[in-house]
């Protein structure tokens, strides 16, 4: 079923870690909506009339959107879209933006039924070493107060690996999300990406690289203590509570259509692929001429099976037999020699017709999905 995605671009200040696209000039967020409104306008079409099944607003910080913002976007949305009465409305927030005003507003007075909170960390010595707008008080406030304002779908992002997360912290961070009773928890390794802060202070020598071994043991440290509190780890960075997967990121796994309007956003129909631009000024610019300033792509049958792999390997439902014999014999043939290794070193399995990744397997997934691309032509 596909979703409806809608980047905020905006954040109070830039977390160290992070190259998502985002201003930290809030200037043009009136401009912005509005643009917003005319894109909505302008790809109504784009999935062919049917029915929404989620919306997700993300960013950048959704939560700096104040009501009527939403109150705006929430009524186009529903004007040019059927949107099916169980959609799942996720919006990403931090807790800094949840008062319980805001908390209040938000359950009451619009459709938002699921927040994705970025926590991160409940240890202010962490958070400020990620340059986070919120404190460890925050992040245990928004909690209590999201529940009291009757969120009950909640999932909270959290971090490991990061210098100052030492084991004990991240033992704890995860201690309190399951004390807290969070049905559904994103939890990623640091990773230096170029071009932000962090990149910057590592090679300057004034933050150390991210250490492999201590990231490895936490992810194993998360994964033992998620799968003995009952929850499913249905996607490498994602921990369920049965039944409570995130269904707008799961259509995004699954390969359903879905689309992505704002700066930097993305959309899928099935064949191709196409991205806004990641400029908020030239996204602007472009809505006011009446424009829509995208970059397609067709995907190759190659491009396909890639994304496939990808995405397959990392969930829980992992790569169909059948699926992979649908994209032709050379690729199929390609994945069964590839995977073999992996088969027999016990870091993948064969099961009920499908390929997964076991425990082990997950700490090289990256690794295993890029042995398994297909480069170069299909003969
Ligand atoms: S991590 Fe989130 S809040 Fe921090 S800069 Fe990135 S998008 Fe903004």
């Amino acid at each position: 079923m596909p979703g409806l995605y809608l980047h905020i671009p905006f954040c109070k200040q830039a977390c160290h870690y992070c190259n998502f696209h985002f201003s930290t000039t809030l200037r043009s967020k009136p401009a912005l909506v509005q643009a917003l409104l005319l894109e909505l306008e302008l790809q109504r079409g784009y999935l062919g009339g049917a029915e929404l099944a989620s919306i997700y607003f993300g960013g950048g910080t959704p939560s700096l959107l104040d009501f009527g913002e939403l109150e705006r976007l929430f009524e186009k949305i529903y004007q040019l879209h059927r949107v099916r009465s169980d959609a799942e409305i996720t919006l990403e927030a931090n807790p800094d933006d949840l008062d319980r005003e805001k908390l209040r507003t938000l359950r009451d007075h619009t459709p938002v039924n699921r927040l994705s909170i970025g926590i991160q960390s409940f240890f202010d010595e962490d958070l400020r070493w990620m340059n986070r707008a919120h404190t460890a008080a925050h992040a245990r406030a928004c909690l209590r107060d999201a529940a009291a304002a009757g969120f009950q779908d909640l999932t909270l992002d959290l971090i490991y690996g990061a210098p100052t997360t030492s084991d004990a912290h991240w033992a704890e961070n995860i201690r309190i999300a399951l004390a807290e009773g969070i049905p559904h928890l994103s939890c990623y390794g640091l990773t230096v990406e170029a071009g932000t802060a962090l990149a910057h202070f590592v090679r300057k020598g004034t933050a150390p690289p991210v250490e492999e071994e201590q990231a490895a043991h936490q992810f194993e440290y998360l994964q033992s203590a998620m799968e003995a509190a009952g929850y499913e780890h249905y996607e490498i960075s994602n921990f369920a509570l049965p039944g409570r997967y995130a269904r707008h990121n799961s259509s995004y796994w699954r390969g359903e259509p879905y689309l992505g309007v704002g700066p930097s956003a993305h959309s899928y129909d099935g064949v191709s692929r196409q991205w806004n631009v990641s400029n908020n000024a030239r996204y602007l610019r472009a809505l006011e001429a009446g424009e829509l300033p995208f970059e397609r792509e067709a995907l190759t049958p190659a491009q396909r099976y890639n994304e496939y792999v990808m995405t397959g390997l990392r969930t829980l439902w992992g790569c169909e037999h059948e699926r992979l014999e649908a994209f032709g014999a050379p690729f199929a043939g390609f994945f069964r020699a590839g995977i073999q290794p992996y088969l027999s070193a016990g870091t993948a399995a064969f099961d009920e017709g499908r390929y997964r990744l076991t425990r082990a397997g997950k700490l090289l997934a990256d690794r295993i999905a890029s042995d398994l691309f297909w480069v170069g032509e299909v003969k």
